[in-house]
């Protein structure tokens, strides 16, 4: 199948998804955006991507990303980062994205706020929380989401608070997903409501080629999906 075959199915179930939701969406707003995540799949399917109608990208490497954004012109899609950041990437990371997926630290909310600073940027971020708790993944833990987002909207004035971002585990019965999204989604509204002042939160980043109907179904508003587009990954 082709690349914007994919993608078109991919809509399709998007919609589909968005008809079964049953919680109210974000902001009133039914949209929900796709983030073409083309890490290890090369220039030319990204380009077949972007003219199929992609209107964001998604990398999780900063050399990756570097290479190949070089090929897109500027404004053309979205850059989105969604995968672990080291402190030691933060520069090059504030030059290439629009949005930040990966927070998961005040150091790494620290450093990125001074960048920004330096570049005269406002830096769109997500924080990643952990939700499910697994050892294996990054993020914040559920219990912390509420300091780091008042240290980050209070104290770092060149960052912007756009939403959460949250992987659920792999699980062969997608079903067992939905939990971990809807207390997503009940993280959001929580956040919602303190009325953190500067912020902007308008993206719950959940679901991904396995599980972003569940993801929708259960509130989520941006996605990230890979395989579902290009075909599986060659390591
Ligand atoms: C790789 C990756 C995706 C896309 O995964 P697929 O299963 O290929 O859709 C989404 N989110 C993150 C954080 C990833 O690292």
């Amino acid at each position: 199948m082709s690349i914007a075959h994919n993608y078109q199915a991919v809509l399709h179930n998007v919609s589909v998804a968005q008809a079964k939701r049953t919680c109210a969406p974000i902001n009133n707003a039914e949209n929900v955006k796709v983030v073409a995540v083309t890490k290890n799949h090369d220039v030319q399917a990204m380009l077949q991507a972007i003219d199929a109608g992609v209107i964001a990208v998604g990398e999780n490497r900063i050399q990756e990303a570097q290479q190949k954004f070089q090929a897109i012109s500027p404004g053309r899609v979205e850059r989105h980062l969604i995968g672990h950041l080291q402190t030691n990437k933060v520069r090059q990371a504030v030059s290439l994205f629009d949005l930040i997926h990966s927070v998961d630290s005040e150091r790494l909310a620290v450093a990125m706020n001074r960048i920004a600073e330096k570049l005269s940027k406002r830096q769109d971020i997500l924080l990643q929380v952990n939700v499910a708790q697994e050892d294996t993944k990054f993020g914040i833990a559920v219990h912390e989401v509420a300091d780091l987002a008042a240290f980050v909207t209070s104290s770092l004035p060149y960052l912007r608070l756009c939403g959460l971002m949250i992987i659920a585990p792999f699980f062969p019965d997608k079903e067992l997903t939905r939990p971990i999204f809807r207390k997503g989604y009940q993280l959001f509204q929580e956040l919602l409501s303190r009325n953190l002042p500067s912020s902007k939160l308008q993206w719950l980043s959940m679901g991904m080629s396995n599980d972003y109907e569940i993801a929708i179904e259960e509130g989520a508003n941006l996605i990230r999906v890979g395989t579902g587009i290009f075909g599986a990954r060659q390591y």
